[in-house]
């Protein structure tokens, strides 16, 4: 089902409570694709949310945050609540990575190498391991960040040379698209890919992480392996700039 994040039966349900709704849908979706409901985890994405609602949220048990963009995230931030996590999932210059190490759990949009290194390199100096994902660029779209799949392993393999990181998976942001099906087909690559380079045994990287789905199609991405779901209007309404 392609959800309208506008339109849809969660939206009709005030905020914070909708909350319940969308992860009672998601635990029954998992339970019906025969996945354990525990394994994937519900990422608030904050962007332009004020952190007083932000914090509505990290009240309702949503402690993962996804951020995409690292001046508004450094507004933000220290704002939280106490026990929320960072993922910075938002394009990402090589000089900005500095603001941001040490402060977030996990990069999710690392497609270069030279990306991978300044995050390596920043972290040893911060004296912290951070997390990444690989993003890959599923649909082969121009606008979009990410690594283009055939070229994922050997990228993959460079990035677990690096000291400070530790790739955890794949994230991707499949092309918008009403027809359910092709959008399904985009998770499903993104999700063989991770298991072929899983079975792969790479040294000092884990394919445990399958970052995909956002408000209008998290349930499909439910169905295919996606072990996080990036929401932002369906949790928190339309976004206002
Ligand atoms: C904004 C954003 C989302 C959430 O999008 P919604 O349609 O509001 O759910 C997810 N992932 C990334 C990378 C984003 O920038």
């Amino acid at each position: 089902m392609i959800i309208n994040p506008l339109t849809n039966d969660f939206i009709r349900i005030p905020f914070p409570d909708r909350i319940d709704a969308i992860r009672d849908a998601i635990a029954e979706e998992a339970i019906r694709a025969g996945r354990d409901p525990s394994e994937i985890s519900l990422m608030a994405v904050t962007k332009t949310v004020p952190p007083e609602k932000v914090n509505l949220a990290i009240e309702k048990g949503i402690t993962l945050l996804g951020e995409n963009r690292v001046q508004e995230m450094l507004s933000k931030y220290e704002s939280y609540r106490a026990g929320s996590h960072i993922h910075f999932i938002g394009g990402l210059q090589t000089n900005k990575v500095k603001y941001i190490v040490g402060k977030v759990e996990m990069i999710e949009s690392v497609d270069s190498l030279r990306l991978a290194e300044e995050i390596g390199k920043r972290s040893v100096a911060a004296g912290v391991v951070t997390d990444i994902l690989c993003e890959i660029n599923i649909g082969g779209e121009e606008s979009k960040g990410g690594i283009a799949p055939f070229a994922a392993e050997e990228l993959i393999r460079q990035m677990a040379e690096i000291p400070g990181i530790h790739l955890r998976g794949l994230m991707t942001i499949p092309p918008y698209c009403e027809d359910e099906k092709v959008v399904e087909s985009f998770f499903d690559k993104t999700h063989a890919l991770l298991l072929d380079i899983r079975a792969k045994n790479i040294d000092n990287i884990d394919m445990d992480v399958l970052s995909m789905g956002m408000s209008h199609d998290f349930l499909s991405a439910v169905r295919h392996g996606s072990t996080v779901l990036r929401l932002g209007r369906i949790l928190f309404g339309e976004r206002i700039y």
